[in-house]
């Protein structure tokens, strides 16, 4: 088995199927710990689907969220207790990595996958320096998947394109809290996560808006008093959402996360389900490795189980977005005074619910708000 890719998705599916005794070849092109455009954001309910603690790379504890619309009205909302650790990407996947090691899989760095054959008896990869073998492949490669391109799947995934910033502030960074900025048109948002000595701030646009990510990016730093910070480091990268049945997965070859558009449309989030996914990759192919079907038993598997959650939170971010787009202000006092919001978001946030939980018990509210954006 070959795994391309050792982010959350790839070194979790590489772990699980290791753990049960598949033999795995992990291939990431980089030198882990290699840095990736990221928040940083790690929910609780991500943490509760990994099997070890994530204490050693978790670098702040986040319980309060404060909210703006482009820089003004601003105000905090406290959940009482953490809702998200932060971590920075390159420590956090480094983590899941070696826990993939630890259960058996073989990683290879520094091996960049740059051809895939596919012949009737097996799979041939040839990445920098060596080639290799196989009989299932899954295509862990984010974003960019040159699996996904190869196989001819992934097609007709929507896209949307995202600007990540590190900075070293001068003043002391508040630990507690990540800030997020509304405002943007047709959708978007920016955002500053709180790490140890270090903040990450990044926004998210639709894509026809990439040229724009940079500006809109210094003109949020600067309304935050971080015009001066010292940026370490400043990068682009896409995110892909998979929106209805496209092929993610064939007889022999599934994406997960990043590369088969498992992102949620409300909060651009993709660890949890890169995770999620990376788990019903390695069920499935242990049930292909032993007579029951085959790969493509994946595509159903996230069908049922991820897509419900993928698709409400696209709903919420289709009444959120499109209510701020309409009529900011009011829409956006409307969403500070409604706690059930709040407690909702909060609730799917530590893993104790689900959007599609959380849409169903606030179906009237949620209803009435999408016959007034029609
Ligand atoms: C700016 C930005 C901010 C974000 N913030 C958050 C956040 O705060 N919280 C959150 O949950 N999600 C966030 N996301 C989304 C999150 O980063 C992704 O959903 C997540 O990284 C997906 O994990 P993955 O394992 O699928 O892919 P990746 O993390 O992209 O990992 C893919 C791996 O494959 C390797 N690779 C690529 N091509 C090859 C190749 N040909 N050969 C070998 N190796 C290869 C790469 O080097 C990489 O290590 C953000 C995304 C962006 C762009």
């Amino acid at each position: 088995m070959i795994v391309v890719g050792a982010g959350p998705a790839g070194s979790t599916t590489a772990r699980e199927l290791a753990a049960a005794g598949v033999r795995v070849l992990l291939l990431e092109g980089e030198r882990l710990p290699r840095y990736k455009a990221c928040g940083g954001g790690v929910p609780l309910r991500t943490a509760r689907m990994l099997p070890f603690p994530l204490g050693t790379v978790a670098e702040a504890e986040v319980r309060e969220l404060e909210l703006s619309l482009l820089g003004r009205h601003r105000f905090v909302r406290n959940a009482g207790r953490p809702f998200a650790l932060m971590v920075m990407r390159d420590r956090f996947d480094a983590l899941l990595a070696e826990h993939a090691q630890r259960a058996g899989a073989v990683l290879r760095e520094a091996a960049f996958v740059r051809s895939i054959e596919f012949e009737p008896a097996r799979i041939r990869v040839r990445a920098d320096g060596f080639q290799a073998d196989a009989s299932f492949l899954v295509g862990a490669d984010g974003a960019r998947s040159l699996t996904a391109r190869a196989a001819n799947l992934g097609v007709g995934l929507a896209e949307c394109a995202a600007w990540e910033v590190e900075l070293r502030p001068r003043a002391n960074v508040h630990t507690h809290r990540a800030a997020i900025e509304l405002g943007y048109c047709p959708w978007g948002y920016a955002w500053a996560f709180p790490k140890a000595g270090r903040i990450s701030a990044g926004i998210v646009l639709p894509l026809e808006q990439a040229r724009a990510l940079k500006s809109a990016a210094r003109r949020f730093l600067e309304r935050l008093g971080l015009g001066a910070a010292e940026v370490e480091r400043a990068r682009g990268h896409k995110l892909r959402f998979r929106r209805g049945r496209e092929p993610i997965a064939d007889e022999r070859v599934l994406l997960v996360g990043d590369a088969a558009g498992l992102a949620d449309e409300f909060t651009q989030e993709g660890i949890a389900y890169a995770v999620a996914s990376g788990r019903l990759a390695a069920k499935a192919l242990l049930a292909a490795l032993s007579g029951q079907g085959d790969a493509r038993t994946y595509e159903r598997l996230v069908d049922e189980e991820l897509m419900p959650e993928l698709r409400a939170a696209r709903r919420i971010a289709r009444i959120f977005y499109g209510g701020l787009r309409r009529a900011p202000l009011p829409w956006f006092g409307a969403a500070r005074f409604l706690p059930p919001l709040w407690s909702s978001f909060f609730a799917v946030q530590r893993g104790e619910s689900t959007y599609a939980r959380e849409t169903a018990r606030l179906e009237p509210l949620a209803a009435a708000m999408e016959r007034l954006l029609r």
